[in-house]
């Protein structure tokens, strides 16, 4: 759609509108004359009382003797000599006349010409433009099918590897992508396939679309790039066919990469709805297989993928021939934190103290668009505080934003509330401290963020990538904590407790049904590959028997109780250090691990 065009091109009718009508008030004007019969006229030229006739095409101007002015009209070709001649008009009345034909004057001429082929231009006009407004919604209709895939545009957008933190492995394999494409030949002659696809996993926001864009800049090919869900429309049909004319627009372009993001919109499992519905992404998904089978063994054309449900994929597309390359993007460990941080740290004024080492250390877990994200609220709140440069303390208060929602001042607990929220926390606290496997305490707050009213937040010195039956223990038992404490220094409990409780009762099913903890052995129970299709629960299928389910929740009960025992018993011993500290919290709203540790 152009409507700037459209516009000028209505402008221009109206314009030819009023010129037209201008014209013709102005044609109009200039004609008083009389107008009188072709009989009037000849019985004055037999009188002798004209003295001209001007004839203009059929019409008869007449200038009598007295010098008044008249027009008449006669037949279209008729000759004016025979026609008074036949009247019987004498000859030499009519040579005593000056009869002059006037051939059609020029303004006239432009006037008649105009005006007769205004209507025409007008109607013409009118169609073009409908005809116009028809094909552009026509287009539309006809582009439907057509892919929206971008075409990245190098000189634009500058990501290269460099932009790229960390991700070592995921580089590497890209590398050797990019070098098929660069130099095909020197794999051909090794008798190496060059492979057609790579499935970019992993979790949201570590950097799968970046690493993607950053292959485009790096490749010196042209790079397609189009997200799943851009397949899937209202309209059957139309993502298989966008899928055909991406493929062939890419086959044209060889050697080119094609990247579909979020692959997941379309490949999952086909036949795997609920109620249907979906035979649409299935035809897609159909279409996208066949279409990398047609691929020529040598067209230089690499498919690209990503998606952070590898396990809701369709194992079609994974076999090889498909998308057999996996590229695995990981969270970011320590070092690839700090190098992200700095990445994300280069066009920010950062003061001398601020520490990235520390930060990274502080955010196991983090992505790297959260580590981003974390870069920028420090900027911010420093920004907010009027400075002009960004203090570690903007980046300490903004991994606790980032991790749990802002805070929330306006929030004011009374008096009770404020004393429950600090038991309750110190008793996360101490029970954490006294275990040997819970993280170290990094801060304790009764400030309220997002949802919870207060929080103690435990930090792994280094990252973890196992945990122990053990530490499970002895974290259910911090959880409750909150709880025992609640219980032991009020006599009461709240709903305060309700999310740590929750949060443990997941600990204890997942250590009796996926990680074997339990004394039920060392069957997973449960089939946790089914989950995908339905949600959740829902899909949860049970592959044990009710009398099995029933052994679960009891395991699930020990556990629990072990724990809250444990935390009860830590509780108990403590009361008085945990009044002094919960007191100074109270104070303090918030204390940090060097405050914490104080009192030990
Ligand atoms: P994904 O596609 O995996 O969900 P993105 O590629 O969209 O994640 O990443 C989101 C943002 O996070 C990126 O734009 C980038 O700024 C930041 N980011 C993620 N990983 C990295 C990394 N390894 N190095 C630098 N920045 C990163
Ligand atoms: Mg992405
Ligand atoms: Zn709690």
């Amino acid at each position: 759609m152009q409507p700037k065009k459209q516009n000028s091109f209505l402008y221009l009718i109206i314009i030819a509108l009023v010129v037209s009508a201008g014209f013709l008030l102005w044609s109009k004007n200039d004609q008083v004359l009389e107008k009188v019969s072709l009989n009037t006229v000849i019985q004055q030229v037999k009188k002798g009382e004209v003295e001209t006739i001007n004839v203009v095409k059929n019409r008869l101007e007449v200038v009598r003797t007295d010098g008044s002015k008249e027009f008449a009209y006669k037949e279209g070709d008729a000759n004016i000599y025979d026609l008074l001649t036949k009247s019987g008009v004498p000859q030499e009345q009519i040579n005593n006349m000056t009869i002059e034909v006037v051939p059609t004057e020029s303004g006239d001429f432009w006037l008649n010409l105009f005006m007769s082929a205004f209507p025409i231009i007008l109607i013409v006009g009118v169609l073009a433009y409908m005809m116009r407004q028809a094909q552009s919604s026509n287009n539309q209709a006809m582009s439907f099918g057509k892919s929206r895939a971008k075409l990245y545009d190098k000189e634009k957008s500058l990501t290269t590897f460099a932009d790229v933190a960390g991700a070592e492995e995921a580089k590497q394999e890209l590398v050797e992508i990019v070098d098929f494409l660069k130099n095909p030949q020197k794999y051909i002659e090794m008798g190496a396939k060059i492979p057609k696809g790579v499935l970019l996993v992993g979790a949201p926001g570590t950097g799968k679309t970046l690493l993607a864009r950053a292959v485009a800049g790096e490749a010196g090919v042209p790079f397609f790039s189009i997200s799943g869900s851009e397949f899937v429309e209202m309209f059957v049909g139309v993502g298989a066919s966008r899928v055909r004319d991406l493929f062939k627009k890419a086959a044209r372009n060889a050697p080119c990469i094609i990247f579909i993001d979020e692959i997941d919109a379309v490949g999952r499992h086909r036949g795997a709805g609920m109620g249907g519905g979906h035979d649409e992404r299935e035809q897609t998904l159909n279409q996208i297989l066949t279409e990398m089978d047609g691929f020529e063994k040598d067209t230089n054309v690499i498919v690209m993928a990503a998606t952070n449900r590898p396990d809701i994929l369709d194992p079609a597309l994974l076999r090889p021939g498909r998308f057999d390359r996996r590229v695995v993007v990981d969270l970011p460990d320590i070092n690839d934190r700090i190098a992200i941080l700095k990445v994300h740290g280069r066009n920010k004024p950062l003061s001398d103290e601020v520490n990235l080492e520390k930060i990274a250390k502080h955010t196991p877990g983090f992505s790297g668009a959260d580590l981003e994200n974390l870069m920028n609220e420090g900027a911010i709140l420093a920004a907010r505080h009027n400075r002009k440069i960004i203090m570690m303390e903007d980046l300490q208060n903004s991994i606790e934003k980032v991790l749990m929602g802002p805070e929330r001042k306006s929030r004011v607990l009374n008096e009770k509330e404020t004393k429950i929220t600090a038991y309750h926390e110190v008793g996360h606290a101490i029970v954490g401290h006294m275990t040997e496997h819970c993280d170290p305490v990094q801060k304790i707050s009764i400030i309220s963020r997002g949802m919870a009213l207060g929080v103690t937040w435990f930090v792994p010195d280094e990252d973890r990538h196992l945990y122990s039956k053990a530490k499970f223990e002895d974290e259910m038992a911090s959880l409750l904590g909150g709880y025992c404490a609640e219980e032991a220094f009020f006599g009461d409990i709240t709903t305060g407790a309700s999310n740590d409780l929750e949060k443990a009762t997941g600990i204890a099913r997942r250590m009796v049904t996926e990680y074997g903890m339990s004394d039920l052995g060392q069957v997973i129970y449960g089939d946790k590959h089914h989950e995908v299709f339905i949600g959740r629960d829902l899909g949860h299928t049970k592959n044990y028997s009710e009398a099995v389910a029933a052994e679960i929740d009891k395991k699930i009960t020990e556990f629990i109780d072990k724990a809250y025992k444990r935390a009860k018993d830590t509780i108990t011993k403590n009361k008085t250090v945990m009044d002094k500290i919960a007191k100074e919290l109270i104070e303090k709203e918030s204390l940090s691990r060097e405050d914490f540790l104080k009192f030990f």
